[in-house]
């Protein structure tokens, strides 16, 4: 919860913005303090609404470098430069602040960042944190998840090749609820199955199992590229994409569920598919 009220001082972090630039020095640092192996993978975005050019980033820490057997874990750091569903319509222009819709999710990695530093794994680890994930229009599903597109087009160049990775999104929220993304269900079941049968031993009265969704998000370019990569979703959040996606809007029983989900995929190799 404090890693979430921090990133919300920063402001919202659009790509671009001074809040953004903060965020970015602050988590980079943040990882550095871990021990892990940081690195910053700028691309060029244009802004889907204003058509601007602006640089993002996407941040990678790396433990264990050498261990060739790797799995990831993923979020998006970016905000939504507009609470277009705000339920004041005046207010529809204004950002939305980000606390479960990004700040959530990088709380999740950053605080396994931290367990890992104690507790050197025994495979290879990445923490991938994604800018202009959430810059989109809602008309092309194209114009969001930049920064993860950037980041597998340019896999086969940085050799990056994991056995599998999970997304968190919106994972962090008081009211939200998991049901069974359509794209991870069909494209890699195994590992979507292991997910949903862990996560419901921490947030049982939250599965909705039998419920299919279609999320658009970071997994996807992922799964477009053969790369098995489920999202961890929280679906149903009241505040999503307003300017009350505030930190007490969150929840620290579901960060704390979905991050021991995480954690098992880590350290329990029996978990892993
Ligand atoms: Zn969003």
């Amino acid at each position: 919860m404090r890693t979430i009220e921090k990133q919300v001082a920063f402001g919202p972090r659009i790509p671009g913005s001074p809040g953004h630039a903060a965020m970015l020095s602050w988590l980079v640092g943040e990882l550095e303090e871990s021990g892990a192996n940081v690195s910053r993978r700028p691309f060029r975005m244009t802004n889907a609404l204003t058509g601007e050019k602006v640089t993002g980033t996407n941040v990678v820490a790396s433990f264990g470098s050498n261990n060739r057997d790797r799995i990831f874990f993923a979020a998006h750091w970016d905000t939504r430069a507009w609470a277009d569903q705000d339920p004041d319509s005046t207010k529809r222009k204004d950002p939305v602040p980000g606390a479960n819709d990004g700040a959530s999710g990088v709380a999740i990695l950053l605080q396994l960042s931290r367990i890992l530093a104690e507790n050197p794994p025994a495979i290879g680890i990445d923490l991938i944190f994604f800018d202009g994930e959430d810059q989109g229009s809602y008309a092309d599903p194209r114009t969001f998840s930049l920064g993860a597109r950037a980041f597998v087009a340019s896999a086969p160049l940085t050799g990056f090749r994991p056995q599998f990775g999970i997304l968190v999104d919106l994972a962090g929220g008081k009211g939200v609820r998991f049901a069974t993304d359509y794209r991870s269900w069909r494209d890699a079941r195994a590992l979507t199955d292991s997910v949903n049968a862990v996560l419901a031993t921490y947030l049982p009265d939250r599965m909705e199992l039998g419920r299919v969704m279609q999320t658009e998000d970071d997994h996807i370019p992922f799964l477009d590229a053969g790369i098995p990569c489920v999202v961890i979703f929280g679906s149903g959040d009241p505040n999503w994409h307003t300017t009350h996606d505030l930190p007490e809007s969150c929840s620290p029983e579901v960060l704390e569920g979905v991050g021991n989900t995480l954690l098992e995929f880590i350290y329990m190799a029996d978990k892993r598919p």
